[in-house]
This record gives structure tokens, C-alpha cells and sequence, in this order.
């Protein structure tokens, strides 16, 4: 891609003020030296599709979309990656040359990298895994583990029938548990994931138990604010490994980047010490 063009690329949501997205974005756009800028784009849902169809009249290469546009976003698009659709959702917009929009997910790929970057030697299929939550988050998460190898996933959310919801779609070895019995779908397993708002800056708590969870069990948060949730400060102290939901954001991020900016770019560790600073 030509260094001499100017490329434009944001995040679309409503809020989105709160969004890390330009930070990683133009930290990446500098060290590559490129002709560009991440912007914020706060955009009502009443205006969301006027807003996409905008993008390449006003020069965007793309966008990302956030809360709560990932589902809706989909109806703009003139094409949508077969996993984002299995996902239900998009995150990443990528403008064609002739004007088009193609959708992506990269949720899942970013979440399964921010495992694989902190335990090398993670598998999927270690033994049970317990997803807590049945959002955006948790299907871009679940979809991704069974396409891992995950082999038994053991669903849970306060609203069951979106959990049953899931399980239908995606087969069985999601298997639905009651969100009352969260303590015992702890037991034997070999990760935790949560994927429910509960524990994120400005939300209540997630109040859990982890007398049954075993030790060697890898417990992740998709929360990045804060870093630390309650439930991962919880499982540190009792000897479990931890993984917090920045390395997902990150990680999503690189593939959207090499689809607007043209290059691949790296998690540095000055780019982790930009974003700490931030929080
Ligand atoms: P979402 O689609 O709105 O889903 C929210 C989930 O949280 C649902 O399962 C919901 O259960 C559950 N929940 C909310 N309040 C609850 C409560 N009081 N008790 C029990 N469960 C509750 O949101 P999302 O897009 O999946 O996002 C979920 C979290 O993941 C957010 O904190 C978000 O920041 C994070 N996330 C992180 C990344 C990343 O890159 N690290 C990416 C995406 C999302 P019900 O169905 O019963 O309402």
C-alpha cells in the first residue's frame, strides 16, 4: 500500500468514548510510519446504517463496530465471512475498492491468540472448559474453542434460554448448565472463562465461589477494565493462572489493521506499556 495515501479508519459505537481501539490503532499507524488516523465514531443506532453507507464516501478503509452495533452492523454489509455469520455479529469493516462492505469477527481469533500468547502450550481440548455468559462476547469465544478442538463446554447464563439458544446453534458439546449450579460446573474443569459484563468498570460484581475449581485451571476474564476483575484478583490469590481480556482486544486488532493499513503489525511490549498507561 502507498505510503503517500492518507488512510482513515475508527470505531463506531454508542458509547465509544470509553473505546482503547485508537490508541492501539494509532500507536501502530506511528511505528509503522504510515499516513493515517483511528478516529472515534459516535453513532446512535437510529443512524447506524446511514453511517456505514457513508464510510467510503468519506474515505474510510473500514471500521471497527462495538456495542451495541456488532449484531445490526451485519445488515449493511454486502458480504459477511461465514464465521462472523456463524457468530451472529461483526466487528470489523473492511471498505472495498469498488465501494462494497465485507464484516468480520475477529473476537474469537483474538481471544484464542491472548490464550495461546500467554500459555503456549494451551489446548483446547484439556478437559471441560466453563464459559459464564451467552452475549456477543461468548459466541465469538465458544465458536472459536470448538473450532480449537474444545471437546466439552459447559454454558452457563442468567438468562438460560439464551444460553439453550447457543447450544442449539452450535451443537453438542455445548452443553447448558443451570446459572444456579455455577459452583459445581467448576468442578474437574480445565479453564473458566467469563464472558458476562459482571465485574467491568461501572457493573456489579461477579460473586463466584471457586472452592471446586481445580488449581491447574487457566481462568480468564474478556474484561479489560480493569485489568484485574474481582474474579481474576480471586483465582490469582488461590494459585490459578490468569489471563485478562486486553491481549483479545489487542489481538483483534492486528488482522483489521492489515486489512486497512496493509501491514501486520506486533504486540510490542511498548505498545502493552501505551495501553497500561491508559487504564
Ligand atoms: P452482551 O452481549 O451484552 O452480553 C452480556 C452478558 O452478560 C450476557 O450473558 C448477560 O446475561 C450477562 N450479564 C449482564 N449482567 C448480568 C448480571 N447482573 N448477572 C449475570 N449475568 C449478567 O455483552 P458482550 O458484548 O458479550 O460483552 C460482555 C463483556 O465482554 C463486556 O464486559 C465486554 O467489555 C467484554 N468484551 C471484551 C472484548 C475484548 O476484546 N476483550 C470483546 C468483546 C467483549 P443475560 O443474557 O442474562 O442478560
Amino acid at each position: 500500500m502507498s505510503s503517500e495515501k492518507f488512510i482513515l479508519a475508527g470505531v463506531m459505537g454508542h458509547p465509544v468514548a470509553h473505546s482503547r481501539s485508537p490508541v492501539i490503532h494509532n500507536h501502530w499507524i506511528a511505528q509503522y510510519k504510515l499516513k493515517g488516523s483511528y478516529v472515534l465514531l459516535p453513532v446512535e443506532p437510529t443512524h447506524l446504517y446511514d453511517a456505514l453507507k457513508g464510510l467510503k464516501a468519506l474515505g474510510f478503509a473500514g471500521c471497527n463496530v462495538t456495542i451495541p452495533h456488532k449484531v445490526e452492523a451485519m445488515k449493511a454489509m454486502d458480504w459477511v465471512h461465514p464465521v462472523a455469520k456463524q457468530m451472529g455479529a461483526i466487528n470489523t469493516i473492511v471498505v472495498q475498492s469498488d465501494g462494497a462492505l465485507h464484516g468480520f469477527n475477529n473476537d474469537g481469533y483474538g481471544y484464542i491468540q491472548s490464550i495461546k500468547d500467554a500459555k503456549a502450550d494451551w489446548k483446547a481440548n484439556a478437559g471441560p472448559i466453563t464459559v459464564l455468559g451467552a452475549g456477543g462476547a461468548a459466541r465469538a469465544i465458544v465458536l472459536s474453542l470448538i473450532n480449537e478442538g474444545a471437546t466439552e463446554i459447559r454454558l452457563l447464563n442468567r438468562t438460560k434460554s439464551k444460553a439453550e439458544e447457543l447450544a442449539e446453534e452450535f451443537g453438542p458439546k455445548v452443553q447448558v448448565v443451570d446459572w444456579n449450579e455455577r459452583i459445581n460446573a467448576l468442578s474437574g474443569v480445565a479453564m473458566l472463562i467469563n464472558t458476562t459484563s459482571q465485574g467491568m468498570h461501572g457493573q456489579s460484581e461477579l460473586e463466584l465461589n471457586l472452592s471446586e475449581l481445580p488449581l491447574t485451571a487457566l481462568v480468564s476474564d474478556a474484561i479489560y477494565i480493569p485489568l484485574e476483575t474481582k474474579l481474576l484478583a480471586q483465582a490469582k490469590m488461590r494459585g490459578n493462572a490468569t489471563v485478562n481480556g486486553l491481549g483479545m482486544l489487542l489481538n483483534q486488532a492486528r488482522p483489521a489493521f492489515q486489512a486497512w493499513f496493509g501491514v501486520l503489525p506486533e504486540i510490542t511490549p511498548e505498545l502493552q506499556t501505551v495501553i497500561a498507561g491508559t487504564f
